[in-house]
């Protein structure tokens, strides 16, 4: 038996102009950024092949299990940059819109960087707990609530100081932009893959005079961060497997895959367990 690694979802080449300028999920190499994950064949094999592997593979500490591992290859990485990019006053106030894996880590993530109230948007009771759990003080239904006029009121009309977008929906971008105060970080997480244009609600933007800051991100990679992001896994600081909802051996990936576009059965996440 080998060492036991993780290779996040974006392999960087550390050597680009976009990398050396300290953007390496813009990785603009052939198999760099996403690419390694979205393009590249056979990252579900038993073997595959890992572009600039010493760059980007981290071992597994003996003491952090391969489920918890897994969750360091997106949605920690992502959740937690999408809560570093938020810019959280220590002390500030929060909101994250969106309680899939990725958002349930921002919650977590604001937890980990002092934020000392933290709104958590969604509608499905089981991520709400999850939620709670990861740090969350507030609970928001939009369903049954109106998510913005609920952060006002329970902010003292101040809104809060960083809100993050994990779903990747208009509505959802333009309400982070409603509930974020003056000289307040817009961190959108989520995947806005449809439409032409993004709107921002111009009063709330302050007419374009607000000091509001948005921010975008990829999913981190690099073994550094892995190691850290590992780390706090085996400080305790925070426990991914959480978040496994459902678990699937090898010869039924396709279960698992199908479960993510569905969201059937309150799925968060699925596991796939090679052995
Ligand atoms: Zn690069």
């Amino acid at each position: 038996m080998g060492d036991r690694v993780a290779v996040n979802a974006v392999t960087p080449c550390w050597q680009c102009d976009n990398c050396q300028r300290g953007f390496s999920s813009q990785c603009t190499q052939p198999l760099g950024g996403y690419k390694y994950t979205a393009q590249k064949d056979g990252n579900l094999a038993e073997y595959f092949h890992v572009n600039d592997a010493q760059a980007n593979l981290a071992p597994i500490p003996d003491d952090v299990s391969d489920e918890a591992a897994a969750y360091t290859t997106d949605m920690m990485s992502t959740g937690f940059k999408g809560a570093e990019n938020a810019a959280i006053p220590l002390g500030g106030t929060a909101a994250v819109f969106g309680l899939g894996p990725v958002g349930l880590m921002a919650v977590a993530g604001a937890r980990l960087l002092g934020a000392a109230k933290i709104f958590a948007v969604d509608c499905v009771p089981e991520r709400f707990k999850l939620a709670k759990e990861y740090g969350a003080d507030v609970t928001v239904d939009f369903k049954k609530q109106d998510v913005v006029a609920e952060i006002l009121r329970l902010t003292g009309g101040k809104g809060v100081d960083s809100a993050m977008e994990a779903l990747g929906a208009e509505p959802t971008f333009e309400n982070c932009i409603k509930v974020t105060r003056p000289g307040g970080t817009i961190s959108n997480i989520g995947y806005h893959g449809h439409g032409d244009y993004i709107r921002i609600p111009r009063l709330e933007w302050g007419l374009g005079m607000a000091d509001k800051t948005i921010k975008t991100l990829l999913c981190p990679g690099g073994s550094e961060r892995m190691a850290r992001l590992m780390s706090l896994i085996q400080a305790g600081r925070v426990d991914p497997t959480k978040m496994s909802t459902h678990h699937f051996k090898f010869a039924e990936v396709e279960k698992g895959l199908n479960l993510m576009t569905t969201k059937e059965d309150n799925v968060i996440k699925p596991v796939i367990h090679f052995t």
